[in-house]
């Protein structure tokens, strides 16, 4: 049988209908601004995020070290999550690429509060870090999938602009936040400079992440991209992965939810796991596990069939996308069921 893999929305792979789109796509060079299809989804894509222009990058990993780099000057402060991602996985690029230092501050599922953020911003004095950026990212991935209230991001960012800070979007996962919440995208994106988008996780596209704003921030961003290398030559090929998600995988980001909470309410009737299903509002389900490390679980699920990943913290995290069905997710908590009962059995009897 196939692996059931619930690693993460990056397992997605191209559909046959997304393949043929990116075989037949029309290309140019795209450094030169020459290639029509990059151009067609850098149209497309700000005009979902209601922004002047929009530019087409490698990865949100890139977008967010440009972003960062455009938005602050090196020894400026950045006011994130704690748990964000360009705090943990993105190789020190703020640090290395953009020069900033981070401010974490400790979020509830990785949404903080306007009162947050006023703790957070330094006094003007030349001793301390100038705060220059407020980056928010939703969905929240180390926060479990948790949706930012529109009404909590125009407060964050009102508290921001009254410091003279300004913002940045990590919507790597926005398209998810839009469609559990009925927000649009341009509602959410309205009140910051830049916005990543990623079209590699659950919009299913191979490669790329879209960064958009007003046309003299994306000017210098397209400068960064030159300078890291993000700059390509044909890339309509991977660019069409992208328009083609940006038109056919938005809406269907619902299946991927309704079976989230799926897993998460049966994972709730196993003994031994602990998941609460009601903070289940996207594509992701953290639980934790009695009497069993991770460390065990994860390679013994994999055994039987089903692919998770560490959540951090003693969790398991286990993420829904377009390649897993409902009846691959009953397949799961049965995998999780049997295997727990094996662990825990077995940790028994050592006792
Ligand atoms: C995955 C992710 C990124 C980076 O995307 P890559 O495609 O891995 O470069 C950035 N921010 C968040 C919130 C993410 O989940």
């Amino acid at each position: 049988m196939p692996l059931i893999d619930l690693y993460s929305d990056t397992a997605t792979k191209p559909s046959a209908e997304m393949r043929r789109f990116m075989a037949d796509a029309a290309v140019g060079d795209e450094q030169k601004g020459e290639d029509p299809t990059v151009n067609a989804l850098q149209e497309e894509a700000a005009r979902l995020l209601g922004k002047e222009a929009a530019l087409f990058l490698p990865s949100s990993t890139m977008s967010n070290a440009i972003a960062f780099a455009v938005l602050a000057r090196p020894g400026d402060e950045v006011i994130l999550d704690r748990t964000a991602h360009p705090a943990h996985y993105e190789g020190g690029g703020a640090g290395a690429i953009a020069g900033v230092l981070l401010r974490p501050v400790e979020g509830e599922r990785g949404i903080f509060t306007a009162e947050q953020v006023r703790a957070a911003v330094r006094p003007d004095d030349p001793h301390f870090p100038r705060t220059a950026l407020v980056s928010v990212e939703n969905t929240t991935n180390q926060g479990g999938g948790a949706v930012w209230p529109i009404l909590v991001v125009r407060s964050v960012a009102t508290e921001a602009r009254r410091h003279g800070l300004r913002l940045h979007l990590d919507g790597a996962r926005l398209m998810n936040a839009v469609v559990a919440s009925g927000t649009p995208a341009r509602e959410y994106a309205a009140p910051f400079d830049l916005v990543t988008l990623c079209l590699s996780k659950g919009l299913g596209a191979p490669v790329g992440s879209i960064l958009a704003g007003d046309r003299t921030l994306l000017a210098e961003a397209r400068r960064w991209k030159q300078r890291l290398g993000g700059a390509m030559r044909q890339a309509g090929i991977i660019a069409a992965g992208g328009l083609y998600a940006l038109r056919h995988n938005i809406d269907r980001l619902a299946d991927d939810h309704a079976n989230a909470r799926r897993l998460a309410e049966g994972l709730a009737t196993l003994p031994g796991i602990h998941v609460d299903p009601a903070t289940v509002e996207t594509n992701m389900v953290f639980f934790e596990l009695e009497d069993v490390d991770p460390g065990t679980f994860l390679p013994a699920i994999v055994a039987a069939g089903v692919r998770m990943s560490s959540g951090g913290a003693g969790r398991v995290r286990a993420v829904t996308h377009l390649d897993v069905s409902a009846a691959d997710i009953d397949r799961a908590v049965e995998v999780v069921g049997s295997v727990m009962r094996e662990l825990r059995g077995t940790a028994a009897h050592r006792v």
